[in-house]
């Protein structure tokens, strides 16, 4: 086996070989020498690699050259053109985190191209000719929706949560229940978090019931915050209690502690249409006592990635002159992203602009019309795939409305060539991707998270999987 494999080492070519090609050469002219080098280097190891797995292999000398100057094509292209790319998310989960959560609609998409490519008045003040500040910019938008006195946005939500607690604990203890100690996916767990602040945690109550004297007994003469923490991606049901949010804040109050409620996902509408349980709707929060709400920017609200800090103009001041306000900041695209989303709201168009919002709101009939559509042309098609339209269930996900669901309809997908599994797969390297739900026999497309326009693309990619 080891000499098998060494003689079939000697056939690779040396690196300067490959890279004195007059295919390599005309790469370096686009490029740099350095940088073919290491591409070559990379398809060697490859080759190397392949070697190793399959001794015996034997390919003749000009047979293996040619494969390598085609992957060292393939090698380049890989390299020249974005990672990142547009899929179809046919998963029927709306906020996919690993999907990029909440695409942005028209409106909002206009916004960003004419921000992105031009200068701005980001952080000038056009009325009076002089330095202005990026956070006032969505922070107006937000006191008026949120009804309060004071707003700023950052990074995203684990930033907002992290600044206020640097900016108002530090140093101090953070009252938190026990049945709040979360983690959410992507590594979010209060406890680190808190840690990382300076602030010092000290956990109230049990895990399924935490009541008002659990509170009181934990407060002393360092404790600077209390927090309240949605559960987000799950639920607690059953023999559980917490203290309202009103009794909570008399007893803040009575301490001069402020109270804080993480919502993580921040939803600015009802979803009761869809019989979903509602999500605490932040200026509801605001309003029943707690000083200071945070939530996300593109779960439930559906813009971009940002934080929101909303509440008395007091702490949300303190916050602003933290320096770590300005480590944390939030992005031009995302703010301008965001004010469009916010203004969507504002002019209740919300429907109409903010996709997230409209798949959520998507009436099952109209997707049962379109996965009969679609069965119906992809059954006419030569192909040995075959299509049902049937029901299903759709989830918003992003860590909101946990164990629930939304009626939907679904392609159920089947062939006679290939099982399940290698359907799947097919349909993720296909152009752009198509990401589905894996049945044990099947693959569903759910159609409430494809954009329509992309249904023309689906039967082709269908129709074409060999
Ligand atoms: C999602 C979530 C966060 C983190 O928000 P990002 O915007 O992803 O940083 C924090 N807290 C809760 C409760 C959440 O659900």
């Amino acid at each position: 086996m080891a000499r098998t494999s060494s003689t079939a080492y000697r056939r690779i070519p040396a690196v300067d070989r490959i890279v004195d090609s007059p295919q390599a050469a005309a790469l370096i002219s686009r490029t740099s020498r350095p940088f073919v080098v290491f591409l070559v280097r990379r398809v060697l190891e490859g080759v190397r690699r392949e070697l190793a797995g399959n001794p015996r292999k034997e390919w003749p000398v000009p047979e293996l050259e040619d494969r390598i100057q085609e992957a060292l094509l393939q090698e380049f292209r890989s390299w020249a053109r974005p990672g990142l790319k547009k899929v179809v998310n046919a998963t029927g989960v709306i906020l996919h985190t690993n999907l990029g959560r909440a695409p942005v609609g028209d409106t909002a998409r206009r916004q960003l191209a004419e921000v992105a490519s031009n200068y701005s008045n980001l952080e000038f003040d056009l009325g009076r000719g002089s330095r202005g500040k990026r956070d006032v910019i969505a922070g107006r938008l937000l006191e008026t929706i949120l009804n309060c006195p004071g707003a700023l946005v950052v990074n995203n939500n684990a930033a907002a949560v992290y600044l206020i607690l640097n900016s108002l604990a530090e140093g101090g203890e953070v009252l938190i229940s026990r049945g709040e100690m979360i983690e959410i996916g992507d590594s979010f767990r209060v406890p680190d978090i808190l840690r990382k602040s300076g602030a010092r945690l000290k956990e109230v109550g049990t895990t399924n019931k935490t009541h008002l004297s659990d509170y009181r007994q934990g407060f002393s003469d360092k404790t600077r915050l209390v927090l309240r923490v949605h559960p987000s991606n799950f639920k607690i049901s059953g023999f559980t209690s917490k203290p309202s949010l009103e009794e909570l804040s008399a007893l803040c109050a009575s301490r001069s502690v402020p109270l804080v409620e993480d919502l993580g996902s921040g939803c600015l509408i009802d979803l009761e249409a869809e019989r979903i349980e509602p999500e605490p709707h932040p200026r509801e929060s605001l309003s029943r006592g707690a000083d200071l709400v945070c939530f996300s920017g593109d779960k439930l609200l559906g813009g971009s990635q940002a934080g929101i800090i909303a509440g008395s103009s007091r702490h949300v001041q303190r916050i602003r002159q933290n320096p770590l306000f300005r480590a944390l900041r939030v992005d031009k695209l995302a703010l301008a992203v965001l004010e469009s989303t916010l203004i969507a709201y504002l002019t209740r168009r919300e429907e109409l602009e903010v996709p997230v919002v409209r798949m959520i709101r998507m009436d099952a009939g109209l997707l049962k019309e379109r996965a009969d559509s679609l069965a119906a042309r992809l059954s006419g098609l030569p192909t040995h795939l075959t299509v049902e339209a049937v029901e299903g269930a759709s989830v918003i996900g992003g860590g909101s409305t946990p164990s629930q669901s939304l009626p939907t309809w679904l392609l159920c997908l089947r062939s006679s060539r290939c099982s399940a599994a290698r359907l799947e797969a097919l349909l993720r390297q296909s152009d752009p991707p198509v990401l589905a739900r894996l049945d044990r026999e099947a693959v569903l497309l759910d159609l409430r998270t494809v954009f329509p326009d992309d249904d023309a693309r689906l039967i082709d990619i269908l129709s074409g999987i060999e």
